[in-house]
């Protein structure tokens, strides 16, 4: 049976947005992304809380976690090691406790569970992702754009699809729309400090304005991204039934007729 995923809604394409280092700034990341009802990934380094910086004149010192972590309401927090090192240059035992100590220090400020990670700098070895598996992590965000919208094959090593300061910005969100990808996925990332610096937070309200307006688009953090898209790889049809052994609802199409797939259900389906 052939058949084509979906996102939930019946949508067939994503947004997702991963911002890094928990600075000032992600302020006004947040409020804009409030403004057009979007969620984001926001990965933060505890070791980091409340430290000062200053870079090119700009004030961009990191959030005082404790007190502020509440304007990530609605959004994802994720893990972006304790204190930013180069892991590659640090043992496997350095970058795990790297990993573990950001992991339990953000999850004891949210109360939830932190599964997702970005590498700071883009860089990592192997030792990383045994640390990252060893932690649990379900996914962890690189820095190379791939300019495409497919899935990765390794969650662990998920390179987004463009930095918002790439001049090909627009050009690919237009591809995007134009995209017949099943699951299509936009995943933009960057720091909100170089809105600052650039004087350019308008670029993002732009970029939230046009997507926010299709309806064929969904808005989803990080770990939904992952979460969903891992459980919709478990469906599957034998002898006029889907299956979908997963935790979640499972959307698709089949030719013109669109099926939710019961979590932990089947459904019964006769191609015509
Ligand atoms: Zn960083």
């Amino acid at each position: 049976m052939q058949f084509t995923l979906l996102y939930p809604g019946y949508k067939a394409k994503a947004v997702t947005f991963s911002y890094d280092d928990g600075i000032i700034q992600d302020k006004e990341t947040v409020s804009i992304l409030n403004k057009y009802h979007l969620k984001g990934t926001f990965n933060l380094n505890s070791g980091q809380s409340g430290e000062e910086k200053i870079r090119d004149d700009l004030n961009c010192s990191h959030l005082v976690l404790k007190d502020d972590f509440h304007i990530y309401d609605g959004h994802e927090i994720a893990s972006h090691t304790y204190s930013h090192p180069h892991l590659e240059t640090l043992t496997f035992d350095q970058q795990k406790l790297q990993f573990l100590t950001d992991k339990i220090d953000l999850e004891r400020l949210i109360g939830k569970k932190v599964l997702g990670a970005a590498y700071p700098y883009g860089t990592y070895n192997s030792d990383t992702l045994k640390a990252l598996e060893e932690l649990g992590f379900k996914y962890c965000r690189t820095t190379k754009s791939t300019y495409e919208f497919s899935l990765p094959s390794n969650f662990l090593l998920w390179h987004p699809t463009i930095h918002h300061r790439d001049p090909l910005l627009f050009p690919t969100l237009d591809r995007f729309f134009e995209s017949n990808d099943q699951l299509a996925l936009f995943y933009l990332w960057g720091h909100s400090y170089e809105f600052a610096l650039d004087k350019n937070f308008d670029l993002l309200d732009k970029f939230c304005d046009i997507v926010s307006q299709k309806k064929d688009i969904l808005s989803a953090t990080n770990y939904e991204i992952y979460s969903y898209v891992s459980a919709s790889q478990m469906v599957y049809y034998r002898r006029g039934f889907f299956y979908n052994p997963s935790r979640e609802n499972i959307y698709l199409k089949v030719k013109d007729d669109k099926l939710v797939i019961p979590q932990g259900g089947s459904l019964a389906y006769e191609d015509k």
